[in-house]
């Protein structure tokens, strides 16, 4: 068993069964919670023993690289998981806290044409505690006596989070424990290039998580080019599945809309995105696209995202651009990884 997968009555009854005294759970899971190891953990030698001889571990993640960006303090972290595989985090500063990037899966099936997380497809699912445990890790590793670690999550990096829904739903329970990290529901986004199902199913569980859609294009013409997704479900549903989420859950969603020079930048393209949310309680999040070698797509230039996000705000939509955070550092959704692998590519096949 890994032990991170567990919530602390999990824990409770684990301990119990290994004939312990049910008290000894709750050390056992503040230390796992706080980044120990099990033989830095205050439990007794028999415990230890036993959670070995079972064949227990931890199941979180290690870090395994960190680079720190020198423009914004940014942390770009590699980690790696018990099995070898390798998945990346960031994490960015803010005013008000701090805010992580996790992985929800190595690789991703999707296939969006920008998106380097998915070039390799997908190679497994993350479990619930492998996705706690990037939290745990960057806590431990940021944690000073006046600061509070990581304050927000937003579940945007490698992976399609709802094509991993069950891991996905425990990871949220397990970290908004209040036992346990105890970051509220309300501090957490979670990211969907758009699995409709999902997305009804999401919204029934009522967590008070903020959804985004990854929009990125106004038509079904023009997003069939680029999100194969669309091909399973079309705009019309996936804007009705954001109109249930908002009603039931009584949440404002967010629609990321990533710029691609010519392609989705145009005015044509500002009064079709409007058209489409229309009624909606919602707000819209531009990203500059960042190149990724692969897709020979190109970012729109500072100012005709400037000049878009004008066209939408005169159209009375609510409209941020994404701050680019650790430019520097690979700062896009499954870069670091990707170079990462290039490289043992390269290593590998000069010692051949
Ligand atoms: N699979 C989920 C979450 C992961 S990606 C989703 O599709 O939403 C997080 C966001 O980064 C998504 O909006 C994704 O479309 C965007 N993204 C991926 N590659 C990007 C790139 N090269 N430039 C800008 N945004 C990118």
């Amino acid at each position: 068993m890994r032990l991170l997968n567990l919530s602390l009555d999990e824990i409770e009854q684990l301990v119990i069964s290994l004939d312990e005294p049910k008290y000894r759970a709750k050390q056992l899971y503040s230390g796992l919670q706080a980044g120990k190891e099990i033989e830095e953990i205050n439990i007794s030698k028999e415990l230890k023993q036993k959670l070995a001889l079972n064949g227990h571990t931890v199941g979180g993640v290690t870090i395994h690289q960190k680079l720190i960006s020198k423009i914004d303090g940014t942390i770009k972290y590699l980690y790696q998981l018990e099995d070898g595989n390798i998945i990346e985090g960031v994490l960015m500063h803010y005013k008000h806290g701090s805010t992580l990037c996790v992985s929800t899966q190595v690789g991703c099936r999707m296939h969006c044409a920008f998106c380097a997380s998915t070039i390799g497809g997908l190679v497994r699912h993350l479990e619930s505690g492998e996705i706690l445990g990037q939290v745990i890790a960057a806590n431990r590793d940021n944690y000073k006596e006046n600061s509070r670690g990581v304050t927000n999550i937003v579940l945007m990096g490698s992976g399609e989070p709802l094509d991993n829904y069950d891991n996905v739903l425990k990871f949220l329970k397990l970290v908004s424990c209040e036992n346990g990290l105890n970051i509220s529901m309300r501090n957490i986004s979670l990211s969907t290039c758009g699995l409709v199902d999902k997305i009804y199913q999401l919204a029934k569980e009522k967590l008070g998580i903020t959804l985004s859609l990854s929009l990125h294009a106004p038509t079904d013409e023009k997003r069939k080019e680029i999100m194969p997704v669309s091909k399973a479900y079309n705009l019309k549903e996936t804007i009705d599945a954001m109109h249930y989420y908002v009603k039931n859950t009584g949440r404002r969603v967010v629609f990321e809309y990533a710029l691609i020079d010519q392609f989705n930048d145009t005015k044509e393209c500002a009064v079709k995105l409007k058209q489409l949310v229309k009624g909606m309680q919602c707000h819209i999040n531009l990203i500059p696209l960042n190149s990724v070698d692969e897709s020979g797509l190109k970012g729109s230039k500072t100012d005709r995202v400037n000049a878009f996000k004008k066209m939408l705000e005169d159209q009375g939509l609510s409209v941020t651009i994404r701050r680019e955070m650790g430019a520097d550092i690979s700062g896009a959704c499954g870069q670091l990884r990707r170079s990462y692998l290039k490289k043992e590519d390269a290593d590998w096949n000069t010692s051949v």
